[in-house]
């Protein structure tokens, strides 16, 4: 199978299992556990910031994030699009009481203009701007990588504003190495960043939250607790993250060649309409235009022949190049789509 649904479907390797097994470990609720310590100076260090905490997902550094910098009734602004408007089951109005503000981004990229606009005006009837939220990449935007002019501006909306800033950075190291800009310049102009070690970067499990604020750090590690995301030995996953860290940041420059190659396959395939000049990372969106075949039916078919893509609604679908796909992969489920859709 060449698994192209999403960057979430890597295995450790075994030089990452081996690092794994050897971790040392403590009891990480009592600040103990060496190996995540480490990761967390290292997370810090890479992104520029005082301190990093480790969790168990995407999603929880997300709702952590959110949980300390907004207050029930409060509004957030967000590309409508966004994975915790659409893909964290509510969780920031169930868990935070956060009311969305959800802006029509340009493939996801939110301009400063329309960030400023969104910002509710000070008044006793009008609803309270809290926070701002950017995705990096934007995972439904198709991999859009924000300019870091485009951040700078934002954050000066947000700074005459005294707004706080997270960013949602899934996949920040994809935009770091497509525009060559470090994670500590993308991550500077915000409070939190959150980013996953579970994607492209190849770790089975795990997130961390950045930030240099202390006393956020403070309630970001109560409320773990609370979101029950407090773990024990967790260096054995740490051992992972920090692999992952050290090994697989600068090789996501393949995952991007390949998109770049699969676009351009698909670009053949008859029916099938893709733009390989907007693949900016690791995720390629396509539409296939057939009046006989469903969406559902091409991912079957094409699930047969040994590809799964995710159809991401109607006839548009989305695949993702990850670490456990390469080059011959790609190749092959080119000219898979090509027989399935020529049939
Ligand atoms: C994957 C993802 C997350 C978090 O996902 P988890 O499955 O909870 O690890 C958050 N934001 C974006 C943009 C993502 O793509």
């Amino acid at each position: 199978m060449i698994d192209l649904r999403s960057d979430t479907v890597t295995k450790p390797s075994d030089a990452m299992r081996e690092a794994m097994a050897r971790a040392a470990v403590g009891d990480d609720v009592y600040g103990e556990d060496p190996t995540v310590n480490r990761l967390q100076e290292m997370a810090a260090a890479l992104l520029g910031k005082a301190a990093a905490l480790f969790v168990p997902s995407g999603t929880m550094a997300n709702q952590l994030s959110l949980r300390v910098q907004t207050q029930p009734g409060r509004e957030v602004i967000a590309d409508h699009r966004s994975h915790v408007i659409r893909y964290e089951q509510g969780a920031g109005a169930a868990l935070s009481g956060a009311q969305f503000h959800g802006l029509e981004g340009r493939r996801g990229l939110l301009t400063p203009d329309q960030v400023e606009a969104a910002i509710r005006p000070r008044d006793p009837h009008t609803v309270q701007t809290a926070l701002i939220w950017l995705e990096n990449t934007h995972n439904t935007g198709g991999g859009t990588v924000y300019p870091i002019e485009t951040v700078t501006r934002i954050h000066e909306v947000a700074r005459r504003h005294g707004l706080p800033m997270h960013l949602d950075g899934a996949r920040l190291f994809n935009a770091v190495v497509a525009t060559g800009v470090s994670a500590s310049d993308y991550a500077r102009p915000f409070d939190t960043v959150s980013f996953c070690l579970s994607k492209g970067l190849g770790a089975p499990v795990g997130s961390m939250i950045v930030t240099d604020n202390m006393s956020l750090m403070e309630s970001l590690r109560r409320f773990r607790r609370m979101y029950g995301g407090a773990m024990r030995q967790a260096g054995i996953l740490a051992a992972a993250g920090i692999f992952a860290l050290e090994h697989n940041i600068d090789r996501l420059k393949d995952d991007h060649q390949h998109a770049q190659l699969l676009a351009s396959l698909l670009a053949k395939a008859p029916g099938v309409a893709v733009d390989p000049a907007a693949v900016q990372t690791n995720i390629v969106m396509f539409d296939v235009i057939t009046a006989h075949l469903s969406g559902s039916d091409i991912v079957k078919a094409l699930k047969e022949e040994g590809v799964l893509v995710n159809c991401v609604g109607g006839q548009t679908f989305r695949a993702v190049t990850h670490l456990d796909v390469g080059k011959r992969d790609i190749e092959r489920a080119g000219e898979i789509v090509h027989r399935v859709l020529a049939r």
